[in-house]
């Protein structure tokens, strides 16, 4: 009776061994969908810890998502806009962005503006009621959009804007989220990560089995993906004049993405930026700064700074990329397809 009572005992252990092993080898990821900024996000993490890992990310987005809204009263960016020439004091993060943008700001001749928000407002992309605005309208906008105009002190973390500016951290704070939500991911020791923020893609570490994940890049005529990038641990970010615009009743189309200089959607022969860097928040940022700088500008942008790659699609299916990701990206046969070189 003992031999058996054993004999039955180290049978249960083993077994709950192999299904505790099993479980642990499962090539399933977890996944979490929900909505925040405005858009669809799903994390998918590999590892027995993702799951309370991926919640925690994504409470972090929300929480994110509280502090920099626009909309939002009680955020940060909510009471800077709402008391301006008043120090208001703000998180981190808030004081992190807002840096951040101003010294893309400079180096890209003001192409990224957060300042912008009021003439963006006034073209009716933030309540979906769209106009174009008399050209007097625009330019009494436009004066108060000198984003160096921002105090930030960086001590007393706070900031402060002249009278008449208003902010929003829209073309940049996804890829800000996407940071948060990858380092959270990395320091609690998960290796494997494919985070979607809204088509804003974040890879933490490679596949489960080594290889690169592949990214593939919108055809802004819908269909197959005209380019797919393999990638490791980097932020594959798209800003598309296809995302949000409007066609006014003499057919011509208005897009999201605005020139700060003119107050007035881009006009160039651009579909998409695609901007892929270790940062998200750099690779937001550029996405829109690049769209509005067009091609000559964005390519002597990347000779200098070197530290980013594009995937840029023109009207006429047409691609313009950096050279270094040629071994690394598939392309339609629908495209034609141009390297950059440095
Ligand atoms: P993204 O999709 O990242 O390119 O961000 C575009 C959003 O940022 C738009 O929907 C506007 O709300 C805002 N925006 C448009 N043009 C600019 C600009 N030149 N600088 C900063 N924000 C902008
Ligand atoms: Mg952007």
């Amino acid at each position: 009776m003992k031999n058996k009572n054993l004999k039955n005992a180290v049978f249960f252990t083993f077994f709950f061994l192999i299904l505790i092993l099993a479980s642990a080898c499962k090539e399933e990821p977890s996944t979490r969908y929900f909505k925040a900024m405005d858009t669809f996000m799903i994390l998918k993490a590999y590892g027995n810890k993702a799951e309370t890992v991926l919640a925690i990310s994504e409470n972090e987005i929300k929480k994110l998502e509280e502090t920099i809204s626009v909309t939002l009263d009680g955020s940060d960016i909510y009471e800077i806009n709402n008391s301006p020439e008043k120090e208001i004091f703000v998180q981190k993060d808030t004081l992190e962005i807002l840096n951040f943008a101003k010294s893309i700001f400079e180096e890209t001749d003001g192409s990224l503006n957060p300042a912008l928000y009021p003439v963006v407002h006034e073209w009716g992309f933030t309540s979906g009621e769209y106009k174009i605005p008399s050209q007097e309208k625009i330019n009494s906008l436009l004066k108060n959009t000198d984003f160096l105009k921002i105090q930030i002190d960086e001590v007393a973390c706070s900031v402060k804007i002249p009278d008449g500016m208003k902010i929003d951290l829209g073309a940049l704070g996804k890829g800000f989220a996407g940071d948060k939500a990858a380092e959270i991911l990395r320091k609690k020791g998960i290796k494997s990560a494919l985070l979607d923020l809204g088509g804003n893609i974040q890879a933490v570490g490679s596949k489960p089995d080594g290889s690169e994940w592949k990214v593939g890049v919108r055809n802004p005529e819908g269909g197959d993906a005209c380019a797919r990038i393999c990638i490791k641990d980097c932020a594959v970010i798209t800003s598309g004049g296809y995302e949000r615009f409007f066609v006014s009743e003499d057919g011509k189309t208005y897009i999201h993405i605005f020139d700060p200089k003119t107050g007035r959607p881009v006009e160039n022969d651009f579909e998409s930026v695609t901007i892929i860097s270790k940062s998200g928040l750099y690779a937001d940022s550029l996405s829109t700064a690049l769209f509005v700088a067009g091609l000559e500008k964005a390519t002597e942008f990347w000779r200098k700074k070197q530290n980013f790659d594009f995937i840029i699609i023109t009207k006429g299916k047409k691609i313009f990329c950096t050279a270094g990701i040629k071994e690394k990206t598939d392309f339609s046969q629908e495209f034609e397809v141009s390297f950059v070189e440095k």
